[in-house]
């Protein structure tokens, strides 16, 4: 598992999909690792699922699939959110219910690599590592180098000194890197690393090319790559599904 491509958040949206898994087949990659919300949001759940399903070797829980399996977790969803997982309820069958059934909260591949849908750490508002204030919080969560984290659709990097488990970090002994497109990113032996890939399916970061990301293990370092897709067929999709035009209109920007 040297080189792996890490993809999060596809939210349903399969025109996305194909086009970030023809990209990643075009390079040289030993695996593909999932961070979950693979559905929610988006008109193709099932199509999504099934594909993310055969293509990847790790697929952990989102906050998306665990709101379908335990309906009480929705609650905290805002009402576009919410009507859209009752939309993707009624549209996925029982295999579908499996697949996220069998999905762990968290993956731990040895002292090197954590993958998680949000945060290491449970916390109350939801796990959005936004910042170093997050972060420094979020390093005490996991034991390995590199902990994996999606949810917040914004790909970025935070990096911190080695601590004894369990020891606090101050926030401004976290550094907060900007990743940009294609630009291969390498961190200090003696720096342990929260990297999150973006999102695929519903980006937030004002590029509404679809996000994801290279790890190579070996030598420490984390590419992003934006993806064309077709965003108009992600649109007309949505719209013929009837989903609520919100979703419709942040494809195009990004947000
Ligand atoms: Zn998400």
């Amino acid at each position: 598992m040297a080189k792996v491509a890490v993809i999060s958040d596809i939210h349903g949206n399969l025109p996305a999909l194909e086009a970030t898994l023809g990209a990643i087949r075009g390079e040289r990659i030993a695996e593909v690792l999932c961070l979950g919300d693979v559905v929610g949001y988006g008109a193709d759940p099932a199509a999504c699922l099934e594909r993310v399903w055969e293509t990847c070797t790790v697929v952990v829980r989102g906050n998306h699939e665990e709101a379908l399996l335990t309906p009480a977790a929705a609650r905290s969803f805002n009402p576009v959110a919410r009507f859209a997982i009752e939309w993707t309820r009624r549209t996925l069958g029982w295999d579908h219910l499996g697949m996220m059934k069998a999905m762990r909260n968290v993956f731990e591949g040895g002292d090197r690599l954590t993958l998680v849908h949000d945060s290491p750490v449970p916390t109350s508002g939801g796990g959005y590592l936004h910042d170093a204030r997050s972060a420094a919080i979020a390093f005490r969560g996991f034991d390995s180098g590199i902990c994996m984290v999606g949810h917040t659709h914004v790909p970025v990097a935070f990096v911190a000194p080695h601590r004894a488990s369990g020891t606090g970090l101050d926030p401004v002994e976290v550094e907060t890197v900007e990743l940009s497109d294609g630009e291969e990113w390498e961190w200090a032996r003696d720096r342990r690393a929260i990297l999150n890939p973006g999102s695929v399916g519903q980006p937030r970061d004002g590029d509404p090319r679809a996000s994801f990301g290279v790890l190579d293990l070996d030598r420490r370092t984390f590419a992003l790559r934006r993806i064309e897709y077709d965003v108009d067929r992600a649109q007309a999709d949505l719209r013929r599904a009837g989903l609520p035009t919100p979703l419709v209109d942040r494809l195009a920007i990004g947000a």
